[in-house]
């Protein structure tokens, strides 16, 4: 709206300067030419002020920087708060030399000029300006540039933010390997086109022609594989203990309506955290009632992951996680209860329903049962998937019975046989293993941080490292050989058991997910889905076969097989950026150099906290 605004008020002002330049075009052949050099030689002279004008602004040099404007009461500035008129005013609002008033650091990019007559030459173009490195405006801005005895000066400039869903400048990415999501052959040396946030066009370089005048990224050597999705997540949890009393009671030092308050507050803090990691994409599967504004105000954004979000989760367990006005787990007492939470769930903008069918044994199993199949066929009824936790086998063959569409965790207490596995493949069910969740709990227990997690604090936000740093000083439950042991053997029992299930469901066709279950204790939203995705190869997917379990497969469990998870025309353009080959190891995530977000280019140093 501001943007037409001002070009309404500027090509106002460009009629006056248009009187004649039409009439000249029939003249005679040389006065054709004549006009064809000058136009040249002047959209040059214009382009060599502009770049001048975006040094000085790199180098934070005031005198160059002034140097570039029309030294004259006629220059005019405007933007969203309105004219401002002459180079003297410019001159006494422009910060110092070598000042930290300036940019920390300016983005010019999809620089448009258009030459209007002799000596005046209009253009555009897209900003992202940033004062600290960290938070980034994205705007338009105009230049008039006008031919002066002193050289070629800025007469009139204009800068407007743009809101999220103006889509982003179209760019060019050359040179890098191709990995489209699906498992097809990597396109070696392609060109990739992105425009409006989509991706428009992906093949090699030698068949497809650049587009005039679009930017370009130079990425020979590198890989470049669709933006990863993590399908399960909590954004209700925080990465530490604080989050989960359960597991460790730090609520004298760290209130849990406090740290509960302040992940509603800050949900950027994770947004940029996974951003950071190549995570472009996420399901939220179960959380507080805030939780479902995410989705709206994350679609269109450049600086967070999409968001698909349950809402609070149908329980069978009390983990005493609730807080005393308002509850991100609900308790049904029975079937006709159950059916109503879903129904409300519908009402209130959940986009899945997650059930969490949290039970000791077989014989509980088939005691809550019929609330699970109540929710499944309620879920169905008002059209929304379903979502559920299950680590029995039983428990699990319940919630595909019930219509499940994910399971968001392994089977653990036994083989997967054929009539669990066929139930699976009939029902379209998928399946996110979350393979490491386990050992953040672990060292909560041993009060220790293994180097893993150390590294991934240089992902996220100051205030999670801080936390998590102090889980060596929590009280140790016991004698820490005993916990060593008691993990390792659960370790040894289970992994064992979810790696071959992993492997029959996957040989069967039963599609498998990346998901880390992020949130809970030392598994931090962004980084965690490092060791996951190694964990998946160690388990026996090949990195091929990891990859796309972490993009086209997690896209269909998102319910956006349609327009995320590929590189494909058409899609939208999440993408990753790697210096090593994917197809070889998984390890290969970690090389992180670029994360594009709706077409958005980010370098993975403007992602993360210094
Ligand atoms: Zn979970």
């Amino acid at each position: 709206m501001r943007v037409h605004l001002s070009t309404s008020v500027l090509v106002a002002a460009l009629t006056l300067w248009l009187p004649q330049s039409v009439g000249a075009r029939q003249a005679d052949p040389a006065a054709v030419e004549a006009e064809s050099t000058q136009r040249a030689s002047d959209l040059a002279a214009a382009r060599a002020v502009f770049s001048a004008n975006l040094r000085a602004i790199q180098e934070r040099n005031r005198e160059d920087y002034l140097g570039t404007y029309l030294n004259s009461d006629r220059l005019v500035r405007t933007g969203p708060s309105g004219f401002e008129l002459g180079w003297e005013d410019l001159a006494a609002g422009a910060a110092p030399t070598g000042s930290d008033d300036w940019p920390a650091e300016l983005l010019a990019r999809d620089l448009r000029l258009q030459w209007l007559q002799a000596g005046l030459v209009y253009g555009t173009y897209r900003y992202r300006v940033s004062f600290d490195g960290l938070e980034w405006v994205e705007g338009i801005s105009e230049r008039l540039f006008t031919k002066t005895e002193g050289g070629w000066k800025i007469a009139v400039t204009t800068a407007f933010g743009v809101n999220d869903d103006t889509p982003s400048p179209p760019v060019a990415l050359v040179g890098a390997t191709v990995h489209d999501g699906l498992g097809g052959p990597p396109i070696q040396d392609a060109l990739l086109i992105l425009r409006g946030g989509k991706i428009e066009s992906v093949g090699p370089r030698a068949r497809n022609a650049v587009p005039l005048g679009l930017d370009v990224i130079e990425l020979t050597g590198k890989h470049i594989i669709p933006g990863l999705i993590d399908t399960h997540v909590h954004y209700s949890q925080t990465g530490w203990v604080d989050g989960r009393p359960d597991a460790a009671d730090v609520t004298e030092e760290y209130p849990y309506a406090a740290a509960m308050a302040l992940n509603q507050a800050h949900p950027d803090r994770f947004h940029r955290a996974f951003l950071s990691c190549g995570v472009t994409s996420v399901f939220d599967v179960g959380g507080y009632p805030w939780t479902r504004t995410l989705p709206g105000a994350t679609e269109l954004s450049r600086e967070a992951p999409h968001v698909v979000a349950a809402g609070p989760l149908i329980a069978t367990f009390d983990p005493g996680l609730n807080l005393l006005d308002r509850r991100q787990m609900i308790f049904p007492s029975d079937e006709d209860e159950a059916r109503a939470m879903v129904r409300s769930h519908a009402a209130s903008g959940s986009q899945a329903i997650k059930f969490w069918f949290v039970v000791r044994s077989d014989d509980e199993v088939a005691v809550k049962a019929p609330l699970l199949m109540a929710v499944g066929e309620e879920a169905k009824a008002v059209g929304l998937p379903l979502i559920v936790h299950a680590t029995r086998l039983a428990a699990a063959k319940v919630a595909v019975a019930a219509g499940a569409s994910l399971l968001v965790h392994s089977v653990e207490n036994r083989a997967v046989d054929d009539e669990f596995v066929g139930a699976c493949v009939a029902a379209g069910t998928s399946l996110s293993p979350t393979l490491t969740v386990v050992g953040g709990y672990a060292q909560v227990n041993l009060s220790e941080i293994s180097d893993e997690v150390r590294s991934h604090l240089a992902y996220v936000h100051p205030s999670v490292a801080e936390r998590v740093l102090k889980t060596v000083d929590l009280p140790l439950r016991g004698d820490p050989k005993l916990i060593r042991a008691s993990f390792d053997a659960r370790a040894e029992a289970t992994g064992a058991i979810m790696a071959a299930n992993l492997v029959a469901l996957h040989r069967a066709g039963v599609p498998i997910v990346l998901g880390t279950d992020a949130g809970n204790p030392l598994t931090l939203h962004g980084p965690s889905v490092f060791p996951e995705l190694e964990a998946m190869e160690a388990a026996g997917l090949s990195p091929s076969e990891v990859l796309v379990s972490a993009t086209s497969k997690a896209a269909a469990a998102l319910g956006r097989a349609g327009d995320l998870g590929r590189i494909e025309p058409g899609f939208v353009a999440d993408l990753v950026v790697l210096t090593e080959d994917p197809s070889k190891s998984s390890s290969a995530m970690r090389s992180v150099t670029h994360v594009v977000r709706a077409g958005t280019v980010h370098r993975r140093d403007q992602l993360v906290w210094d």
